[in-house]
């Protein structure tokens, strides 16, 4: 959609008539000779130009739109600082520090618009530069929209990861009726300090991260047999993450945090041992966490998160199992339509999170074990 904007803005500015390809330059004419960007992965993107005229050239501005998915479609503008000059070579260094980070697979396009002290003035064909991280072999497998990218391990390990992006795919779509609407991309790192590697501001527990408006996930996992169960788990968690984020795109509300964790964790199979441990215990200590609660961000705690964690994964649980899985769908919807907490809930199930804390609880009374 947004490239598709992207594309009709072209297409004006072509019709228009605002661009000029030509590299020679004829009296009187101004030229830009040369156009183009580099990446140094992950901290700089630089953009270069040359322009020439037969009088000073005295502004050079450069266009940018950093291709995800925005509510509303914005190209950043920026002044070049250059000496005015008939002849100039200029460059505009975009400092992913200030900016924040592009993943690898993301992309942007790029213009330059120059004028003269004469008034004329031209405009480049917009160009597309690719993030890469180009300091790995990367290989590729595809299957509907998902695509992986690794480059540590045979094609076997690969196949696998693709398996479990399939069924947590499916799960998901039986469970809420969400599918995929955007192409993803993973970027398997064959290990978390390779990950960290590819990050601006890396941080020691980093295992995977989801840039959902990119449609792109990284994360560490080795091809080694131990970390391959974690790593299909994390695969299903953070392609869920992407996938209801996508069913739910809207500029005014977002998901309760317990609904988009309690979606994720349904989507990587049963609760482990450490989850349900922790609900048991808060069940028997009389220490559960309200559902109003766990609607803002998690704690930072362990202990906590575990708690907060598995008790979404059963919140989840309870709405599917009891109420199904087309409420699930218009839950979803209800969001997307930039609904409140309460107001989603009260509609498709007749209660608000107060009401959903109450009967689930209620809910627990009747299992041993929670
Ligand atoms: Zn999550």
């Amino acid at each position: 959609m947004i490239k598709k904007i992207a594309l009709i803005v072209l297409l004006i500015c072509l019709s228009l008539g605002l661009f000029s390809p030509g590299l020679v330059r004829a009296d009187g004419e101004l030229v830009v000779t040369n156009s183009s960007a580099e990446m140094d992965f992950p901290m700089r993107l630089i953009f270069n130009v040359s322009a020439e005229s037969d009088v000073m050239i005295t502004d050079i501005r450069l266009c940018y739109v950093v291709n995800r998915m925005e509510h509303v479609n914005i190209f950043s503008e920026i002044y070049v600082l250059f000496v005015p000059s008939t002849s100039v070579t200029a460059q505009w260094v975009m400092d992913m520090r200030k900016t924040g980070g592009l993943p690898p697979g993301s992309d942007v396009d790029y213009w330059w618009q120059v004028t003269d002290a004469g008034g004329k003035e031209v405009r480049t064909t917009p160009a597309r530069i690719e993030i890469d991280d180009n300091r790995y072999n990367w290989r590729q497998i595809t299957e509907g929209d998902v695509t992986i990218f690794w480059y540590k391990g045979d094609n076997s390990f690969a196949s696998e990861l693709m398996e479990a992006t399939q069924s947590a795919l499916s799960r998901l779509a039986e469970n809420t009726g969400a599918e995929l609407e955007n192409p993803i991309r993973f970027y398997i790192y064959a290990n978390s300090s390779d990950l960290r590697g590819a990050m601006i501001y890396p941080q020691e527990w980093t295992g995977g991260v989801a840039y959902v408006r990119y449609g792109v996930i990284a994360i560490g996992i080795s091809p080694d047999s131990h970390d391959i169960e974690w790593g299909k788990r994390v695969i299903s968690h953070e392609l869920t993450h992407l996938v209801v984020h996508q069913v739910t795109f809207n500029p005014y509300s977002d998901l309760p945090t317990w609904l988009d964790e309690g979606l994720a964790m349904t989507s990587e199979g049963e609760l482990t041992l450490s989850f349900t441990n922790a609900l048991a215990e808060a069940w028997n200590q009389n220490s559960l966490i309200s559902v109003r609660s766990l609607a803002s961000p998690f704690s930072a705690y362990a202990d906590e998160s575990l708690l907060a964690y598995a008790e979404s994964y059963r919140l989840v649980e309870y709405l599917i199992d009891n109420y199904g899985r087309d409420k699930m769908f218009r839950l979803l919807n209800t969001f997307k339509e930039g609904s409140g907490y309460d107001e989603a809930l009260e509609k498709v199930y007749g209660f608000d999170m107060d009401g959903l804390n109450t009967l689930w609880r209620a809910s627990l009374e009747t299992v041993a074990v929670p």
